[in-house]
């Protein structure tokens, strides 16, 4: 037996001493604080306690690492922790992904691993059916994350719209491209139009209204205005969902318009995106289906580890002309089946079975499961509204998702804010974090725990008022 894989009663016993130390952890997590102590120096001495000239014990260097994490995170899975859409891994997740581990299938060739590619083109057919999307020409791949989804989305929209770009690339263009999206967008449309070369500057960020969502008569404005300045507006982005405060943009306006201008329309869903599984919050969608591509992360509101994203998109023909290369070196026995190699489709080349995770979720619990979820979900927001309402608490977004952003009636300068902030996040009990709503400090809750019930939300409420008091 090779050392690297230890003997089969070595095995056994870390398998068993690691699963009882992680149980410990996934049977109490919210008996923990959610937030750490950030200090800086001693986590780093604790990192590097492990000279690796002189390896440790397999059972001892496994403890490390596990109490270093308990002790020095922010546990996303409590459900205390009112963050960023990260959610508590789901069971069947945290098992896909030490399934995936061990065969390590590696995606970039069909042949390679033929059941892992066919389950994740069955989990995107499924999932562009929710979107609305036609079976026939649904095509999609997963991505590592909703940033590397919005890359694939820019890079899909410049070679519709530019045949010559996989060839000749930005130097050959006449014109410039530019993209529009809300001002509430997610920065990694920036960072996308960054990477491929376009520039912060071919961005148009347009400003929200109201209800934070996108200024429909403003973009036409911009719009109008480029086209007349001799520029190429090749690319809206619809968030379905912002990231701050969960507003969803017109996407039949942004439809209308995309056609009007000759744009491709893709739904930055990454959040929201979730919502296409519960009745009464589909309609909210509305129009996602004309979308010519949708970013969706399934490690977000449908619970599963990091990362599980979808690309989406109802261009069977796109992603291949996107991404198609052909090489000596690679696998060739499905060159006459009906069947795509992912490396064709995608950025990345070896590749995860990341798809796994929400395959396997799905299996297991069904649309169902992930109905009642999403509706306990939104009913949690709603409560967590209605109190901090009935608290003389000041609530500055409008969605049906489970995203409040509030501010103290009275009080609520930036220094104040802050303050209200570092006292929740140094008591340690809740996490929460703060957004600028119009310009505005607030502070932000969000229910990203399927666990999470009214009676965290009233903790929170309580916390909150009596920080204010102090
Ligand atoms: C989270 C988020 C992203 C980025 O996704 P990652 O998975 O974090 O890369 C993009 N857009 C929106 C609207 C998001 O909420």
């Amino acid at each position: 037996m090779h050392p690297f894989d230890h003997t089969p009663d070595q095995r056994r016993q870390l398998l068993l001493d690691t699963l009882q130390q992680l149980e410990s952890f996934y049977a109490a997590t919210a008996a923990e604080r959610v937030t750490p102590i950030l200090e800086p120096e001693e986590v780093r001495r604790q990192v590097r306690s492990i000279d690796f000239s002189e390896p440790a014990a397999a059972g001892e260097a496994i403890g490390r690492v596990i109490r270093g994490l308990r002790t020095y995170a922010v546990h996303t899975p409590h459900p205390k922790y009112f963050g960023l859409f990260n959610p508590r891994p789901v069971f069947a997740g945290i098992v896909a992904d030490l399934i995936t581990a061990v065969f390590n299938p590696q995606m970039a060739a069909w042949s390679h691993a033929p059941f892992a590619n066919e389950a994740e083109n069955y989990v995107v057919q499924e999932m562009g059916r929710q979107f609305g999307y036609a079976q026939d020409s649904t095509d999609g791949v997963f991505a590592t994350g909703g940033a590397e989804a919005n890359l694939t989305a820019v890079l899909c929209a410049l070679n519709h719209h530019f045949p010559d770009f996989a060839a000749s690339g930005l130097i050959g263009m006449h014109r410039q491209p530019l993209i529009y999206c809300s001002a509430e967008a997610h920065h990694s449309v920036d960072k996308a139009a960054r990477s491929v070369g376009l520039g912060l500057q071919s961005v148009r960020h347009i400003p929200v209204g109201e209800d934070l969502r996108m200024d429909i008569g403003l973009l036409q404005q911009a719009l109008q205005q480029d086209r007349q300045a001799g520029h190429r507006p090749f690319l809206l982005v619809g968030t379905a969902g912002t990231t701050g405060t969960g507003a969803i943009d017109e996407l039949p306006e942004l439809r209308r318009l995309a056609d009007e201008y000759g744009l491709w329309l893709h739904a930055d869903a990454a959040y929201g995106g979730a919502a296409v599984l519960h009745p009464g919050l589909k309609p909210y969608l509305r129009g996602i289906e004309t979308a010519d591509s949708i970013t969706f992360d399934a490690h977000k509101w449908m619970s599963l580890p990091m990362a599980a994203s979808l690309f989406l998109t109802r261009h069977p023909a796109i992603l291949s002309r996107t991404f198609s290369i052909v090489t000596d070196y690679m696998p060739q026995e499905a060159r006459e089946m009906p069947v795509t190699d992912p490396f064709t489709h995608s950025i990345q080349w070896s590749r995860r079975f990341t798809g796994l995770k929400l395959y396997l979720a799905l299996s297991i619990y069904g649309w169902e499961g992930y109905k009642e979820v999403i509706g306990q979900q939104t009913r949690i927001g709603n409560y967590l509204k209605e109190q901090l309402w009935l608290n003389d608490w000041q609530v500055m977004n409008d969605t049906p998702f489970p995203v409040a952003c509030f501010r103290d009636r009275q009080h609520h300068d930036e220094a104040f804010t802050q303050r209200l902030l570092q006292r929740v996040l140094q008591a340690g009990q809740s996490w929460i974090s703060r957004y600028h709503v119009h310009g505005q400090p607030c502070l932000r809750a969000c229910i990203t725990n399927y666990a999470t019930t009214k009676k965290e939300i009233d903790e929170l409420i309580a916390e909150l008022n009596r920080h204010r008091e102090e």
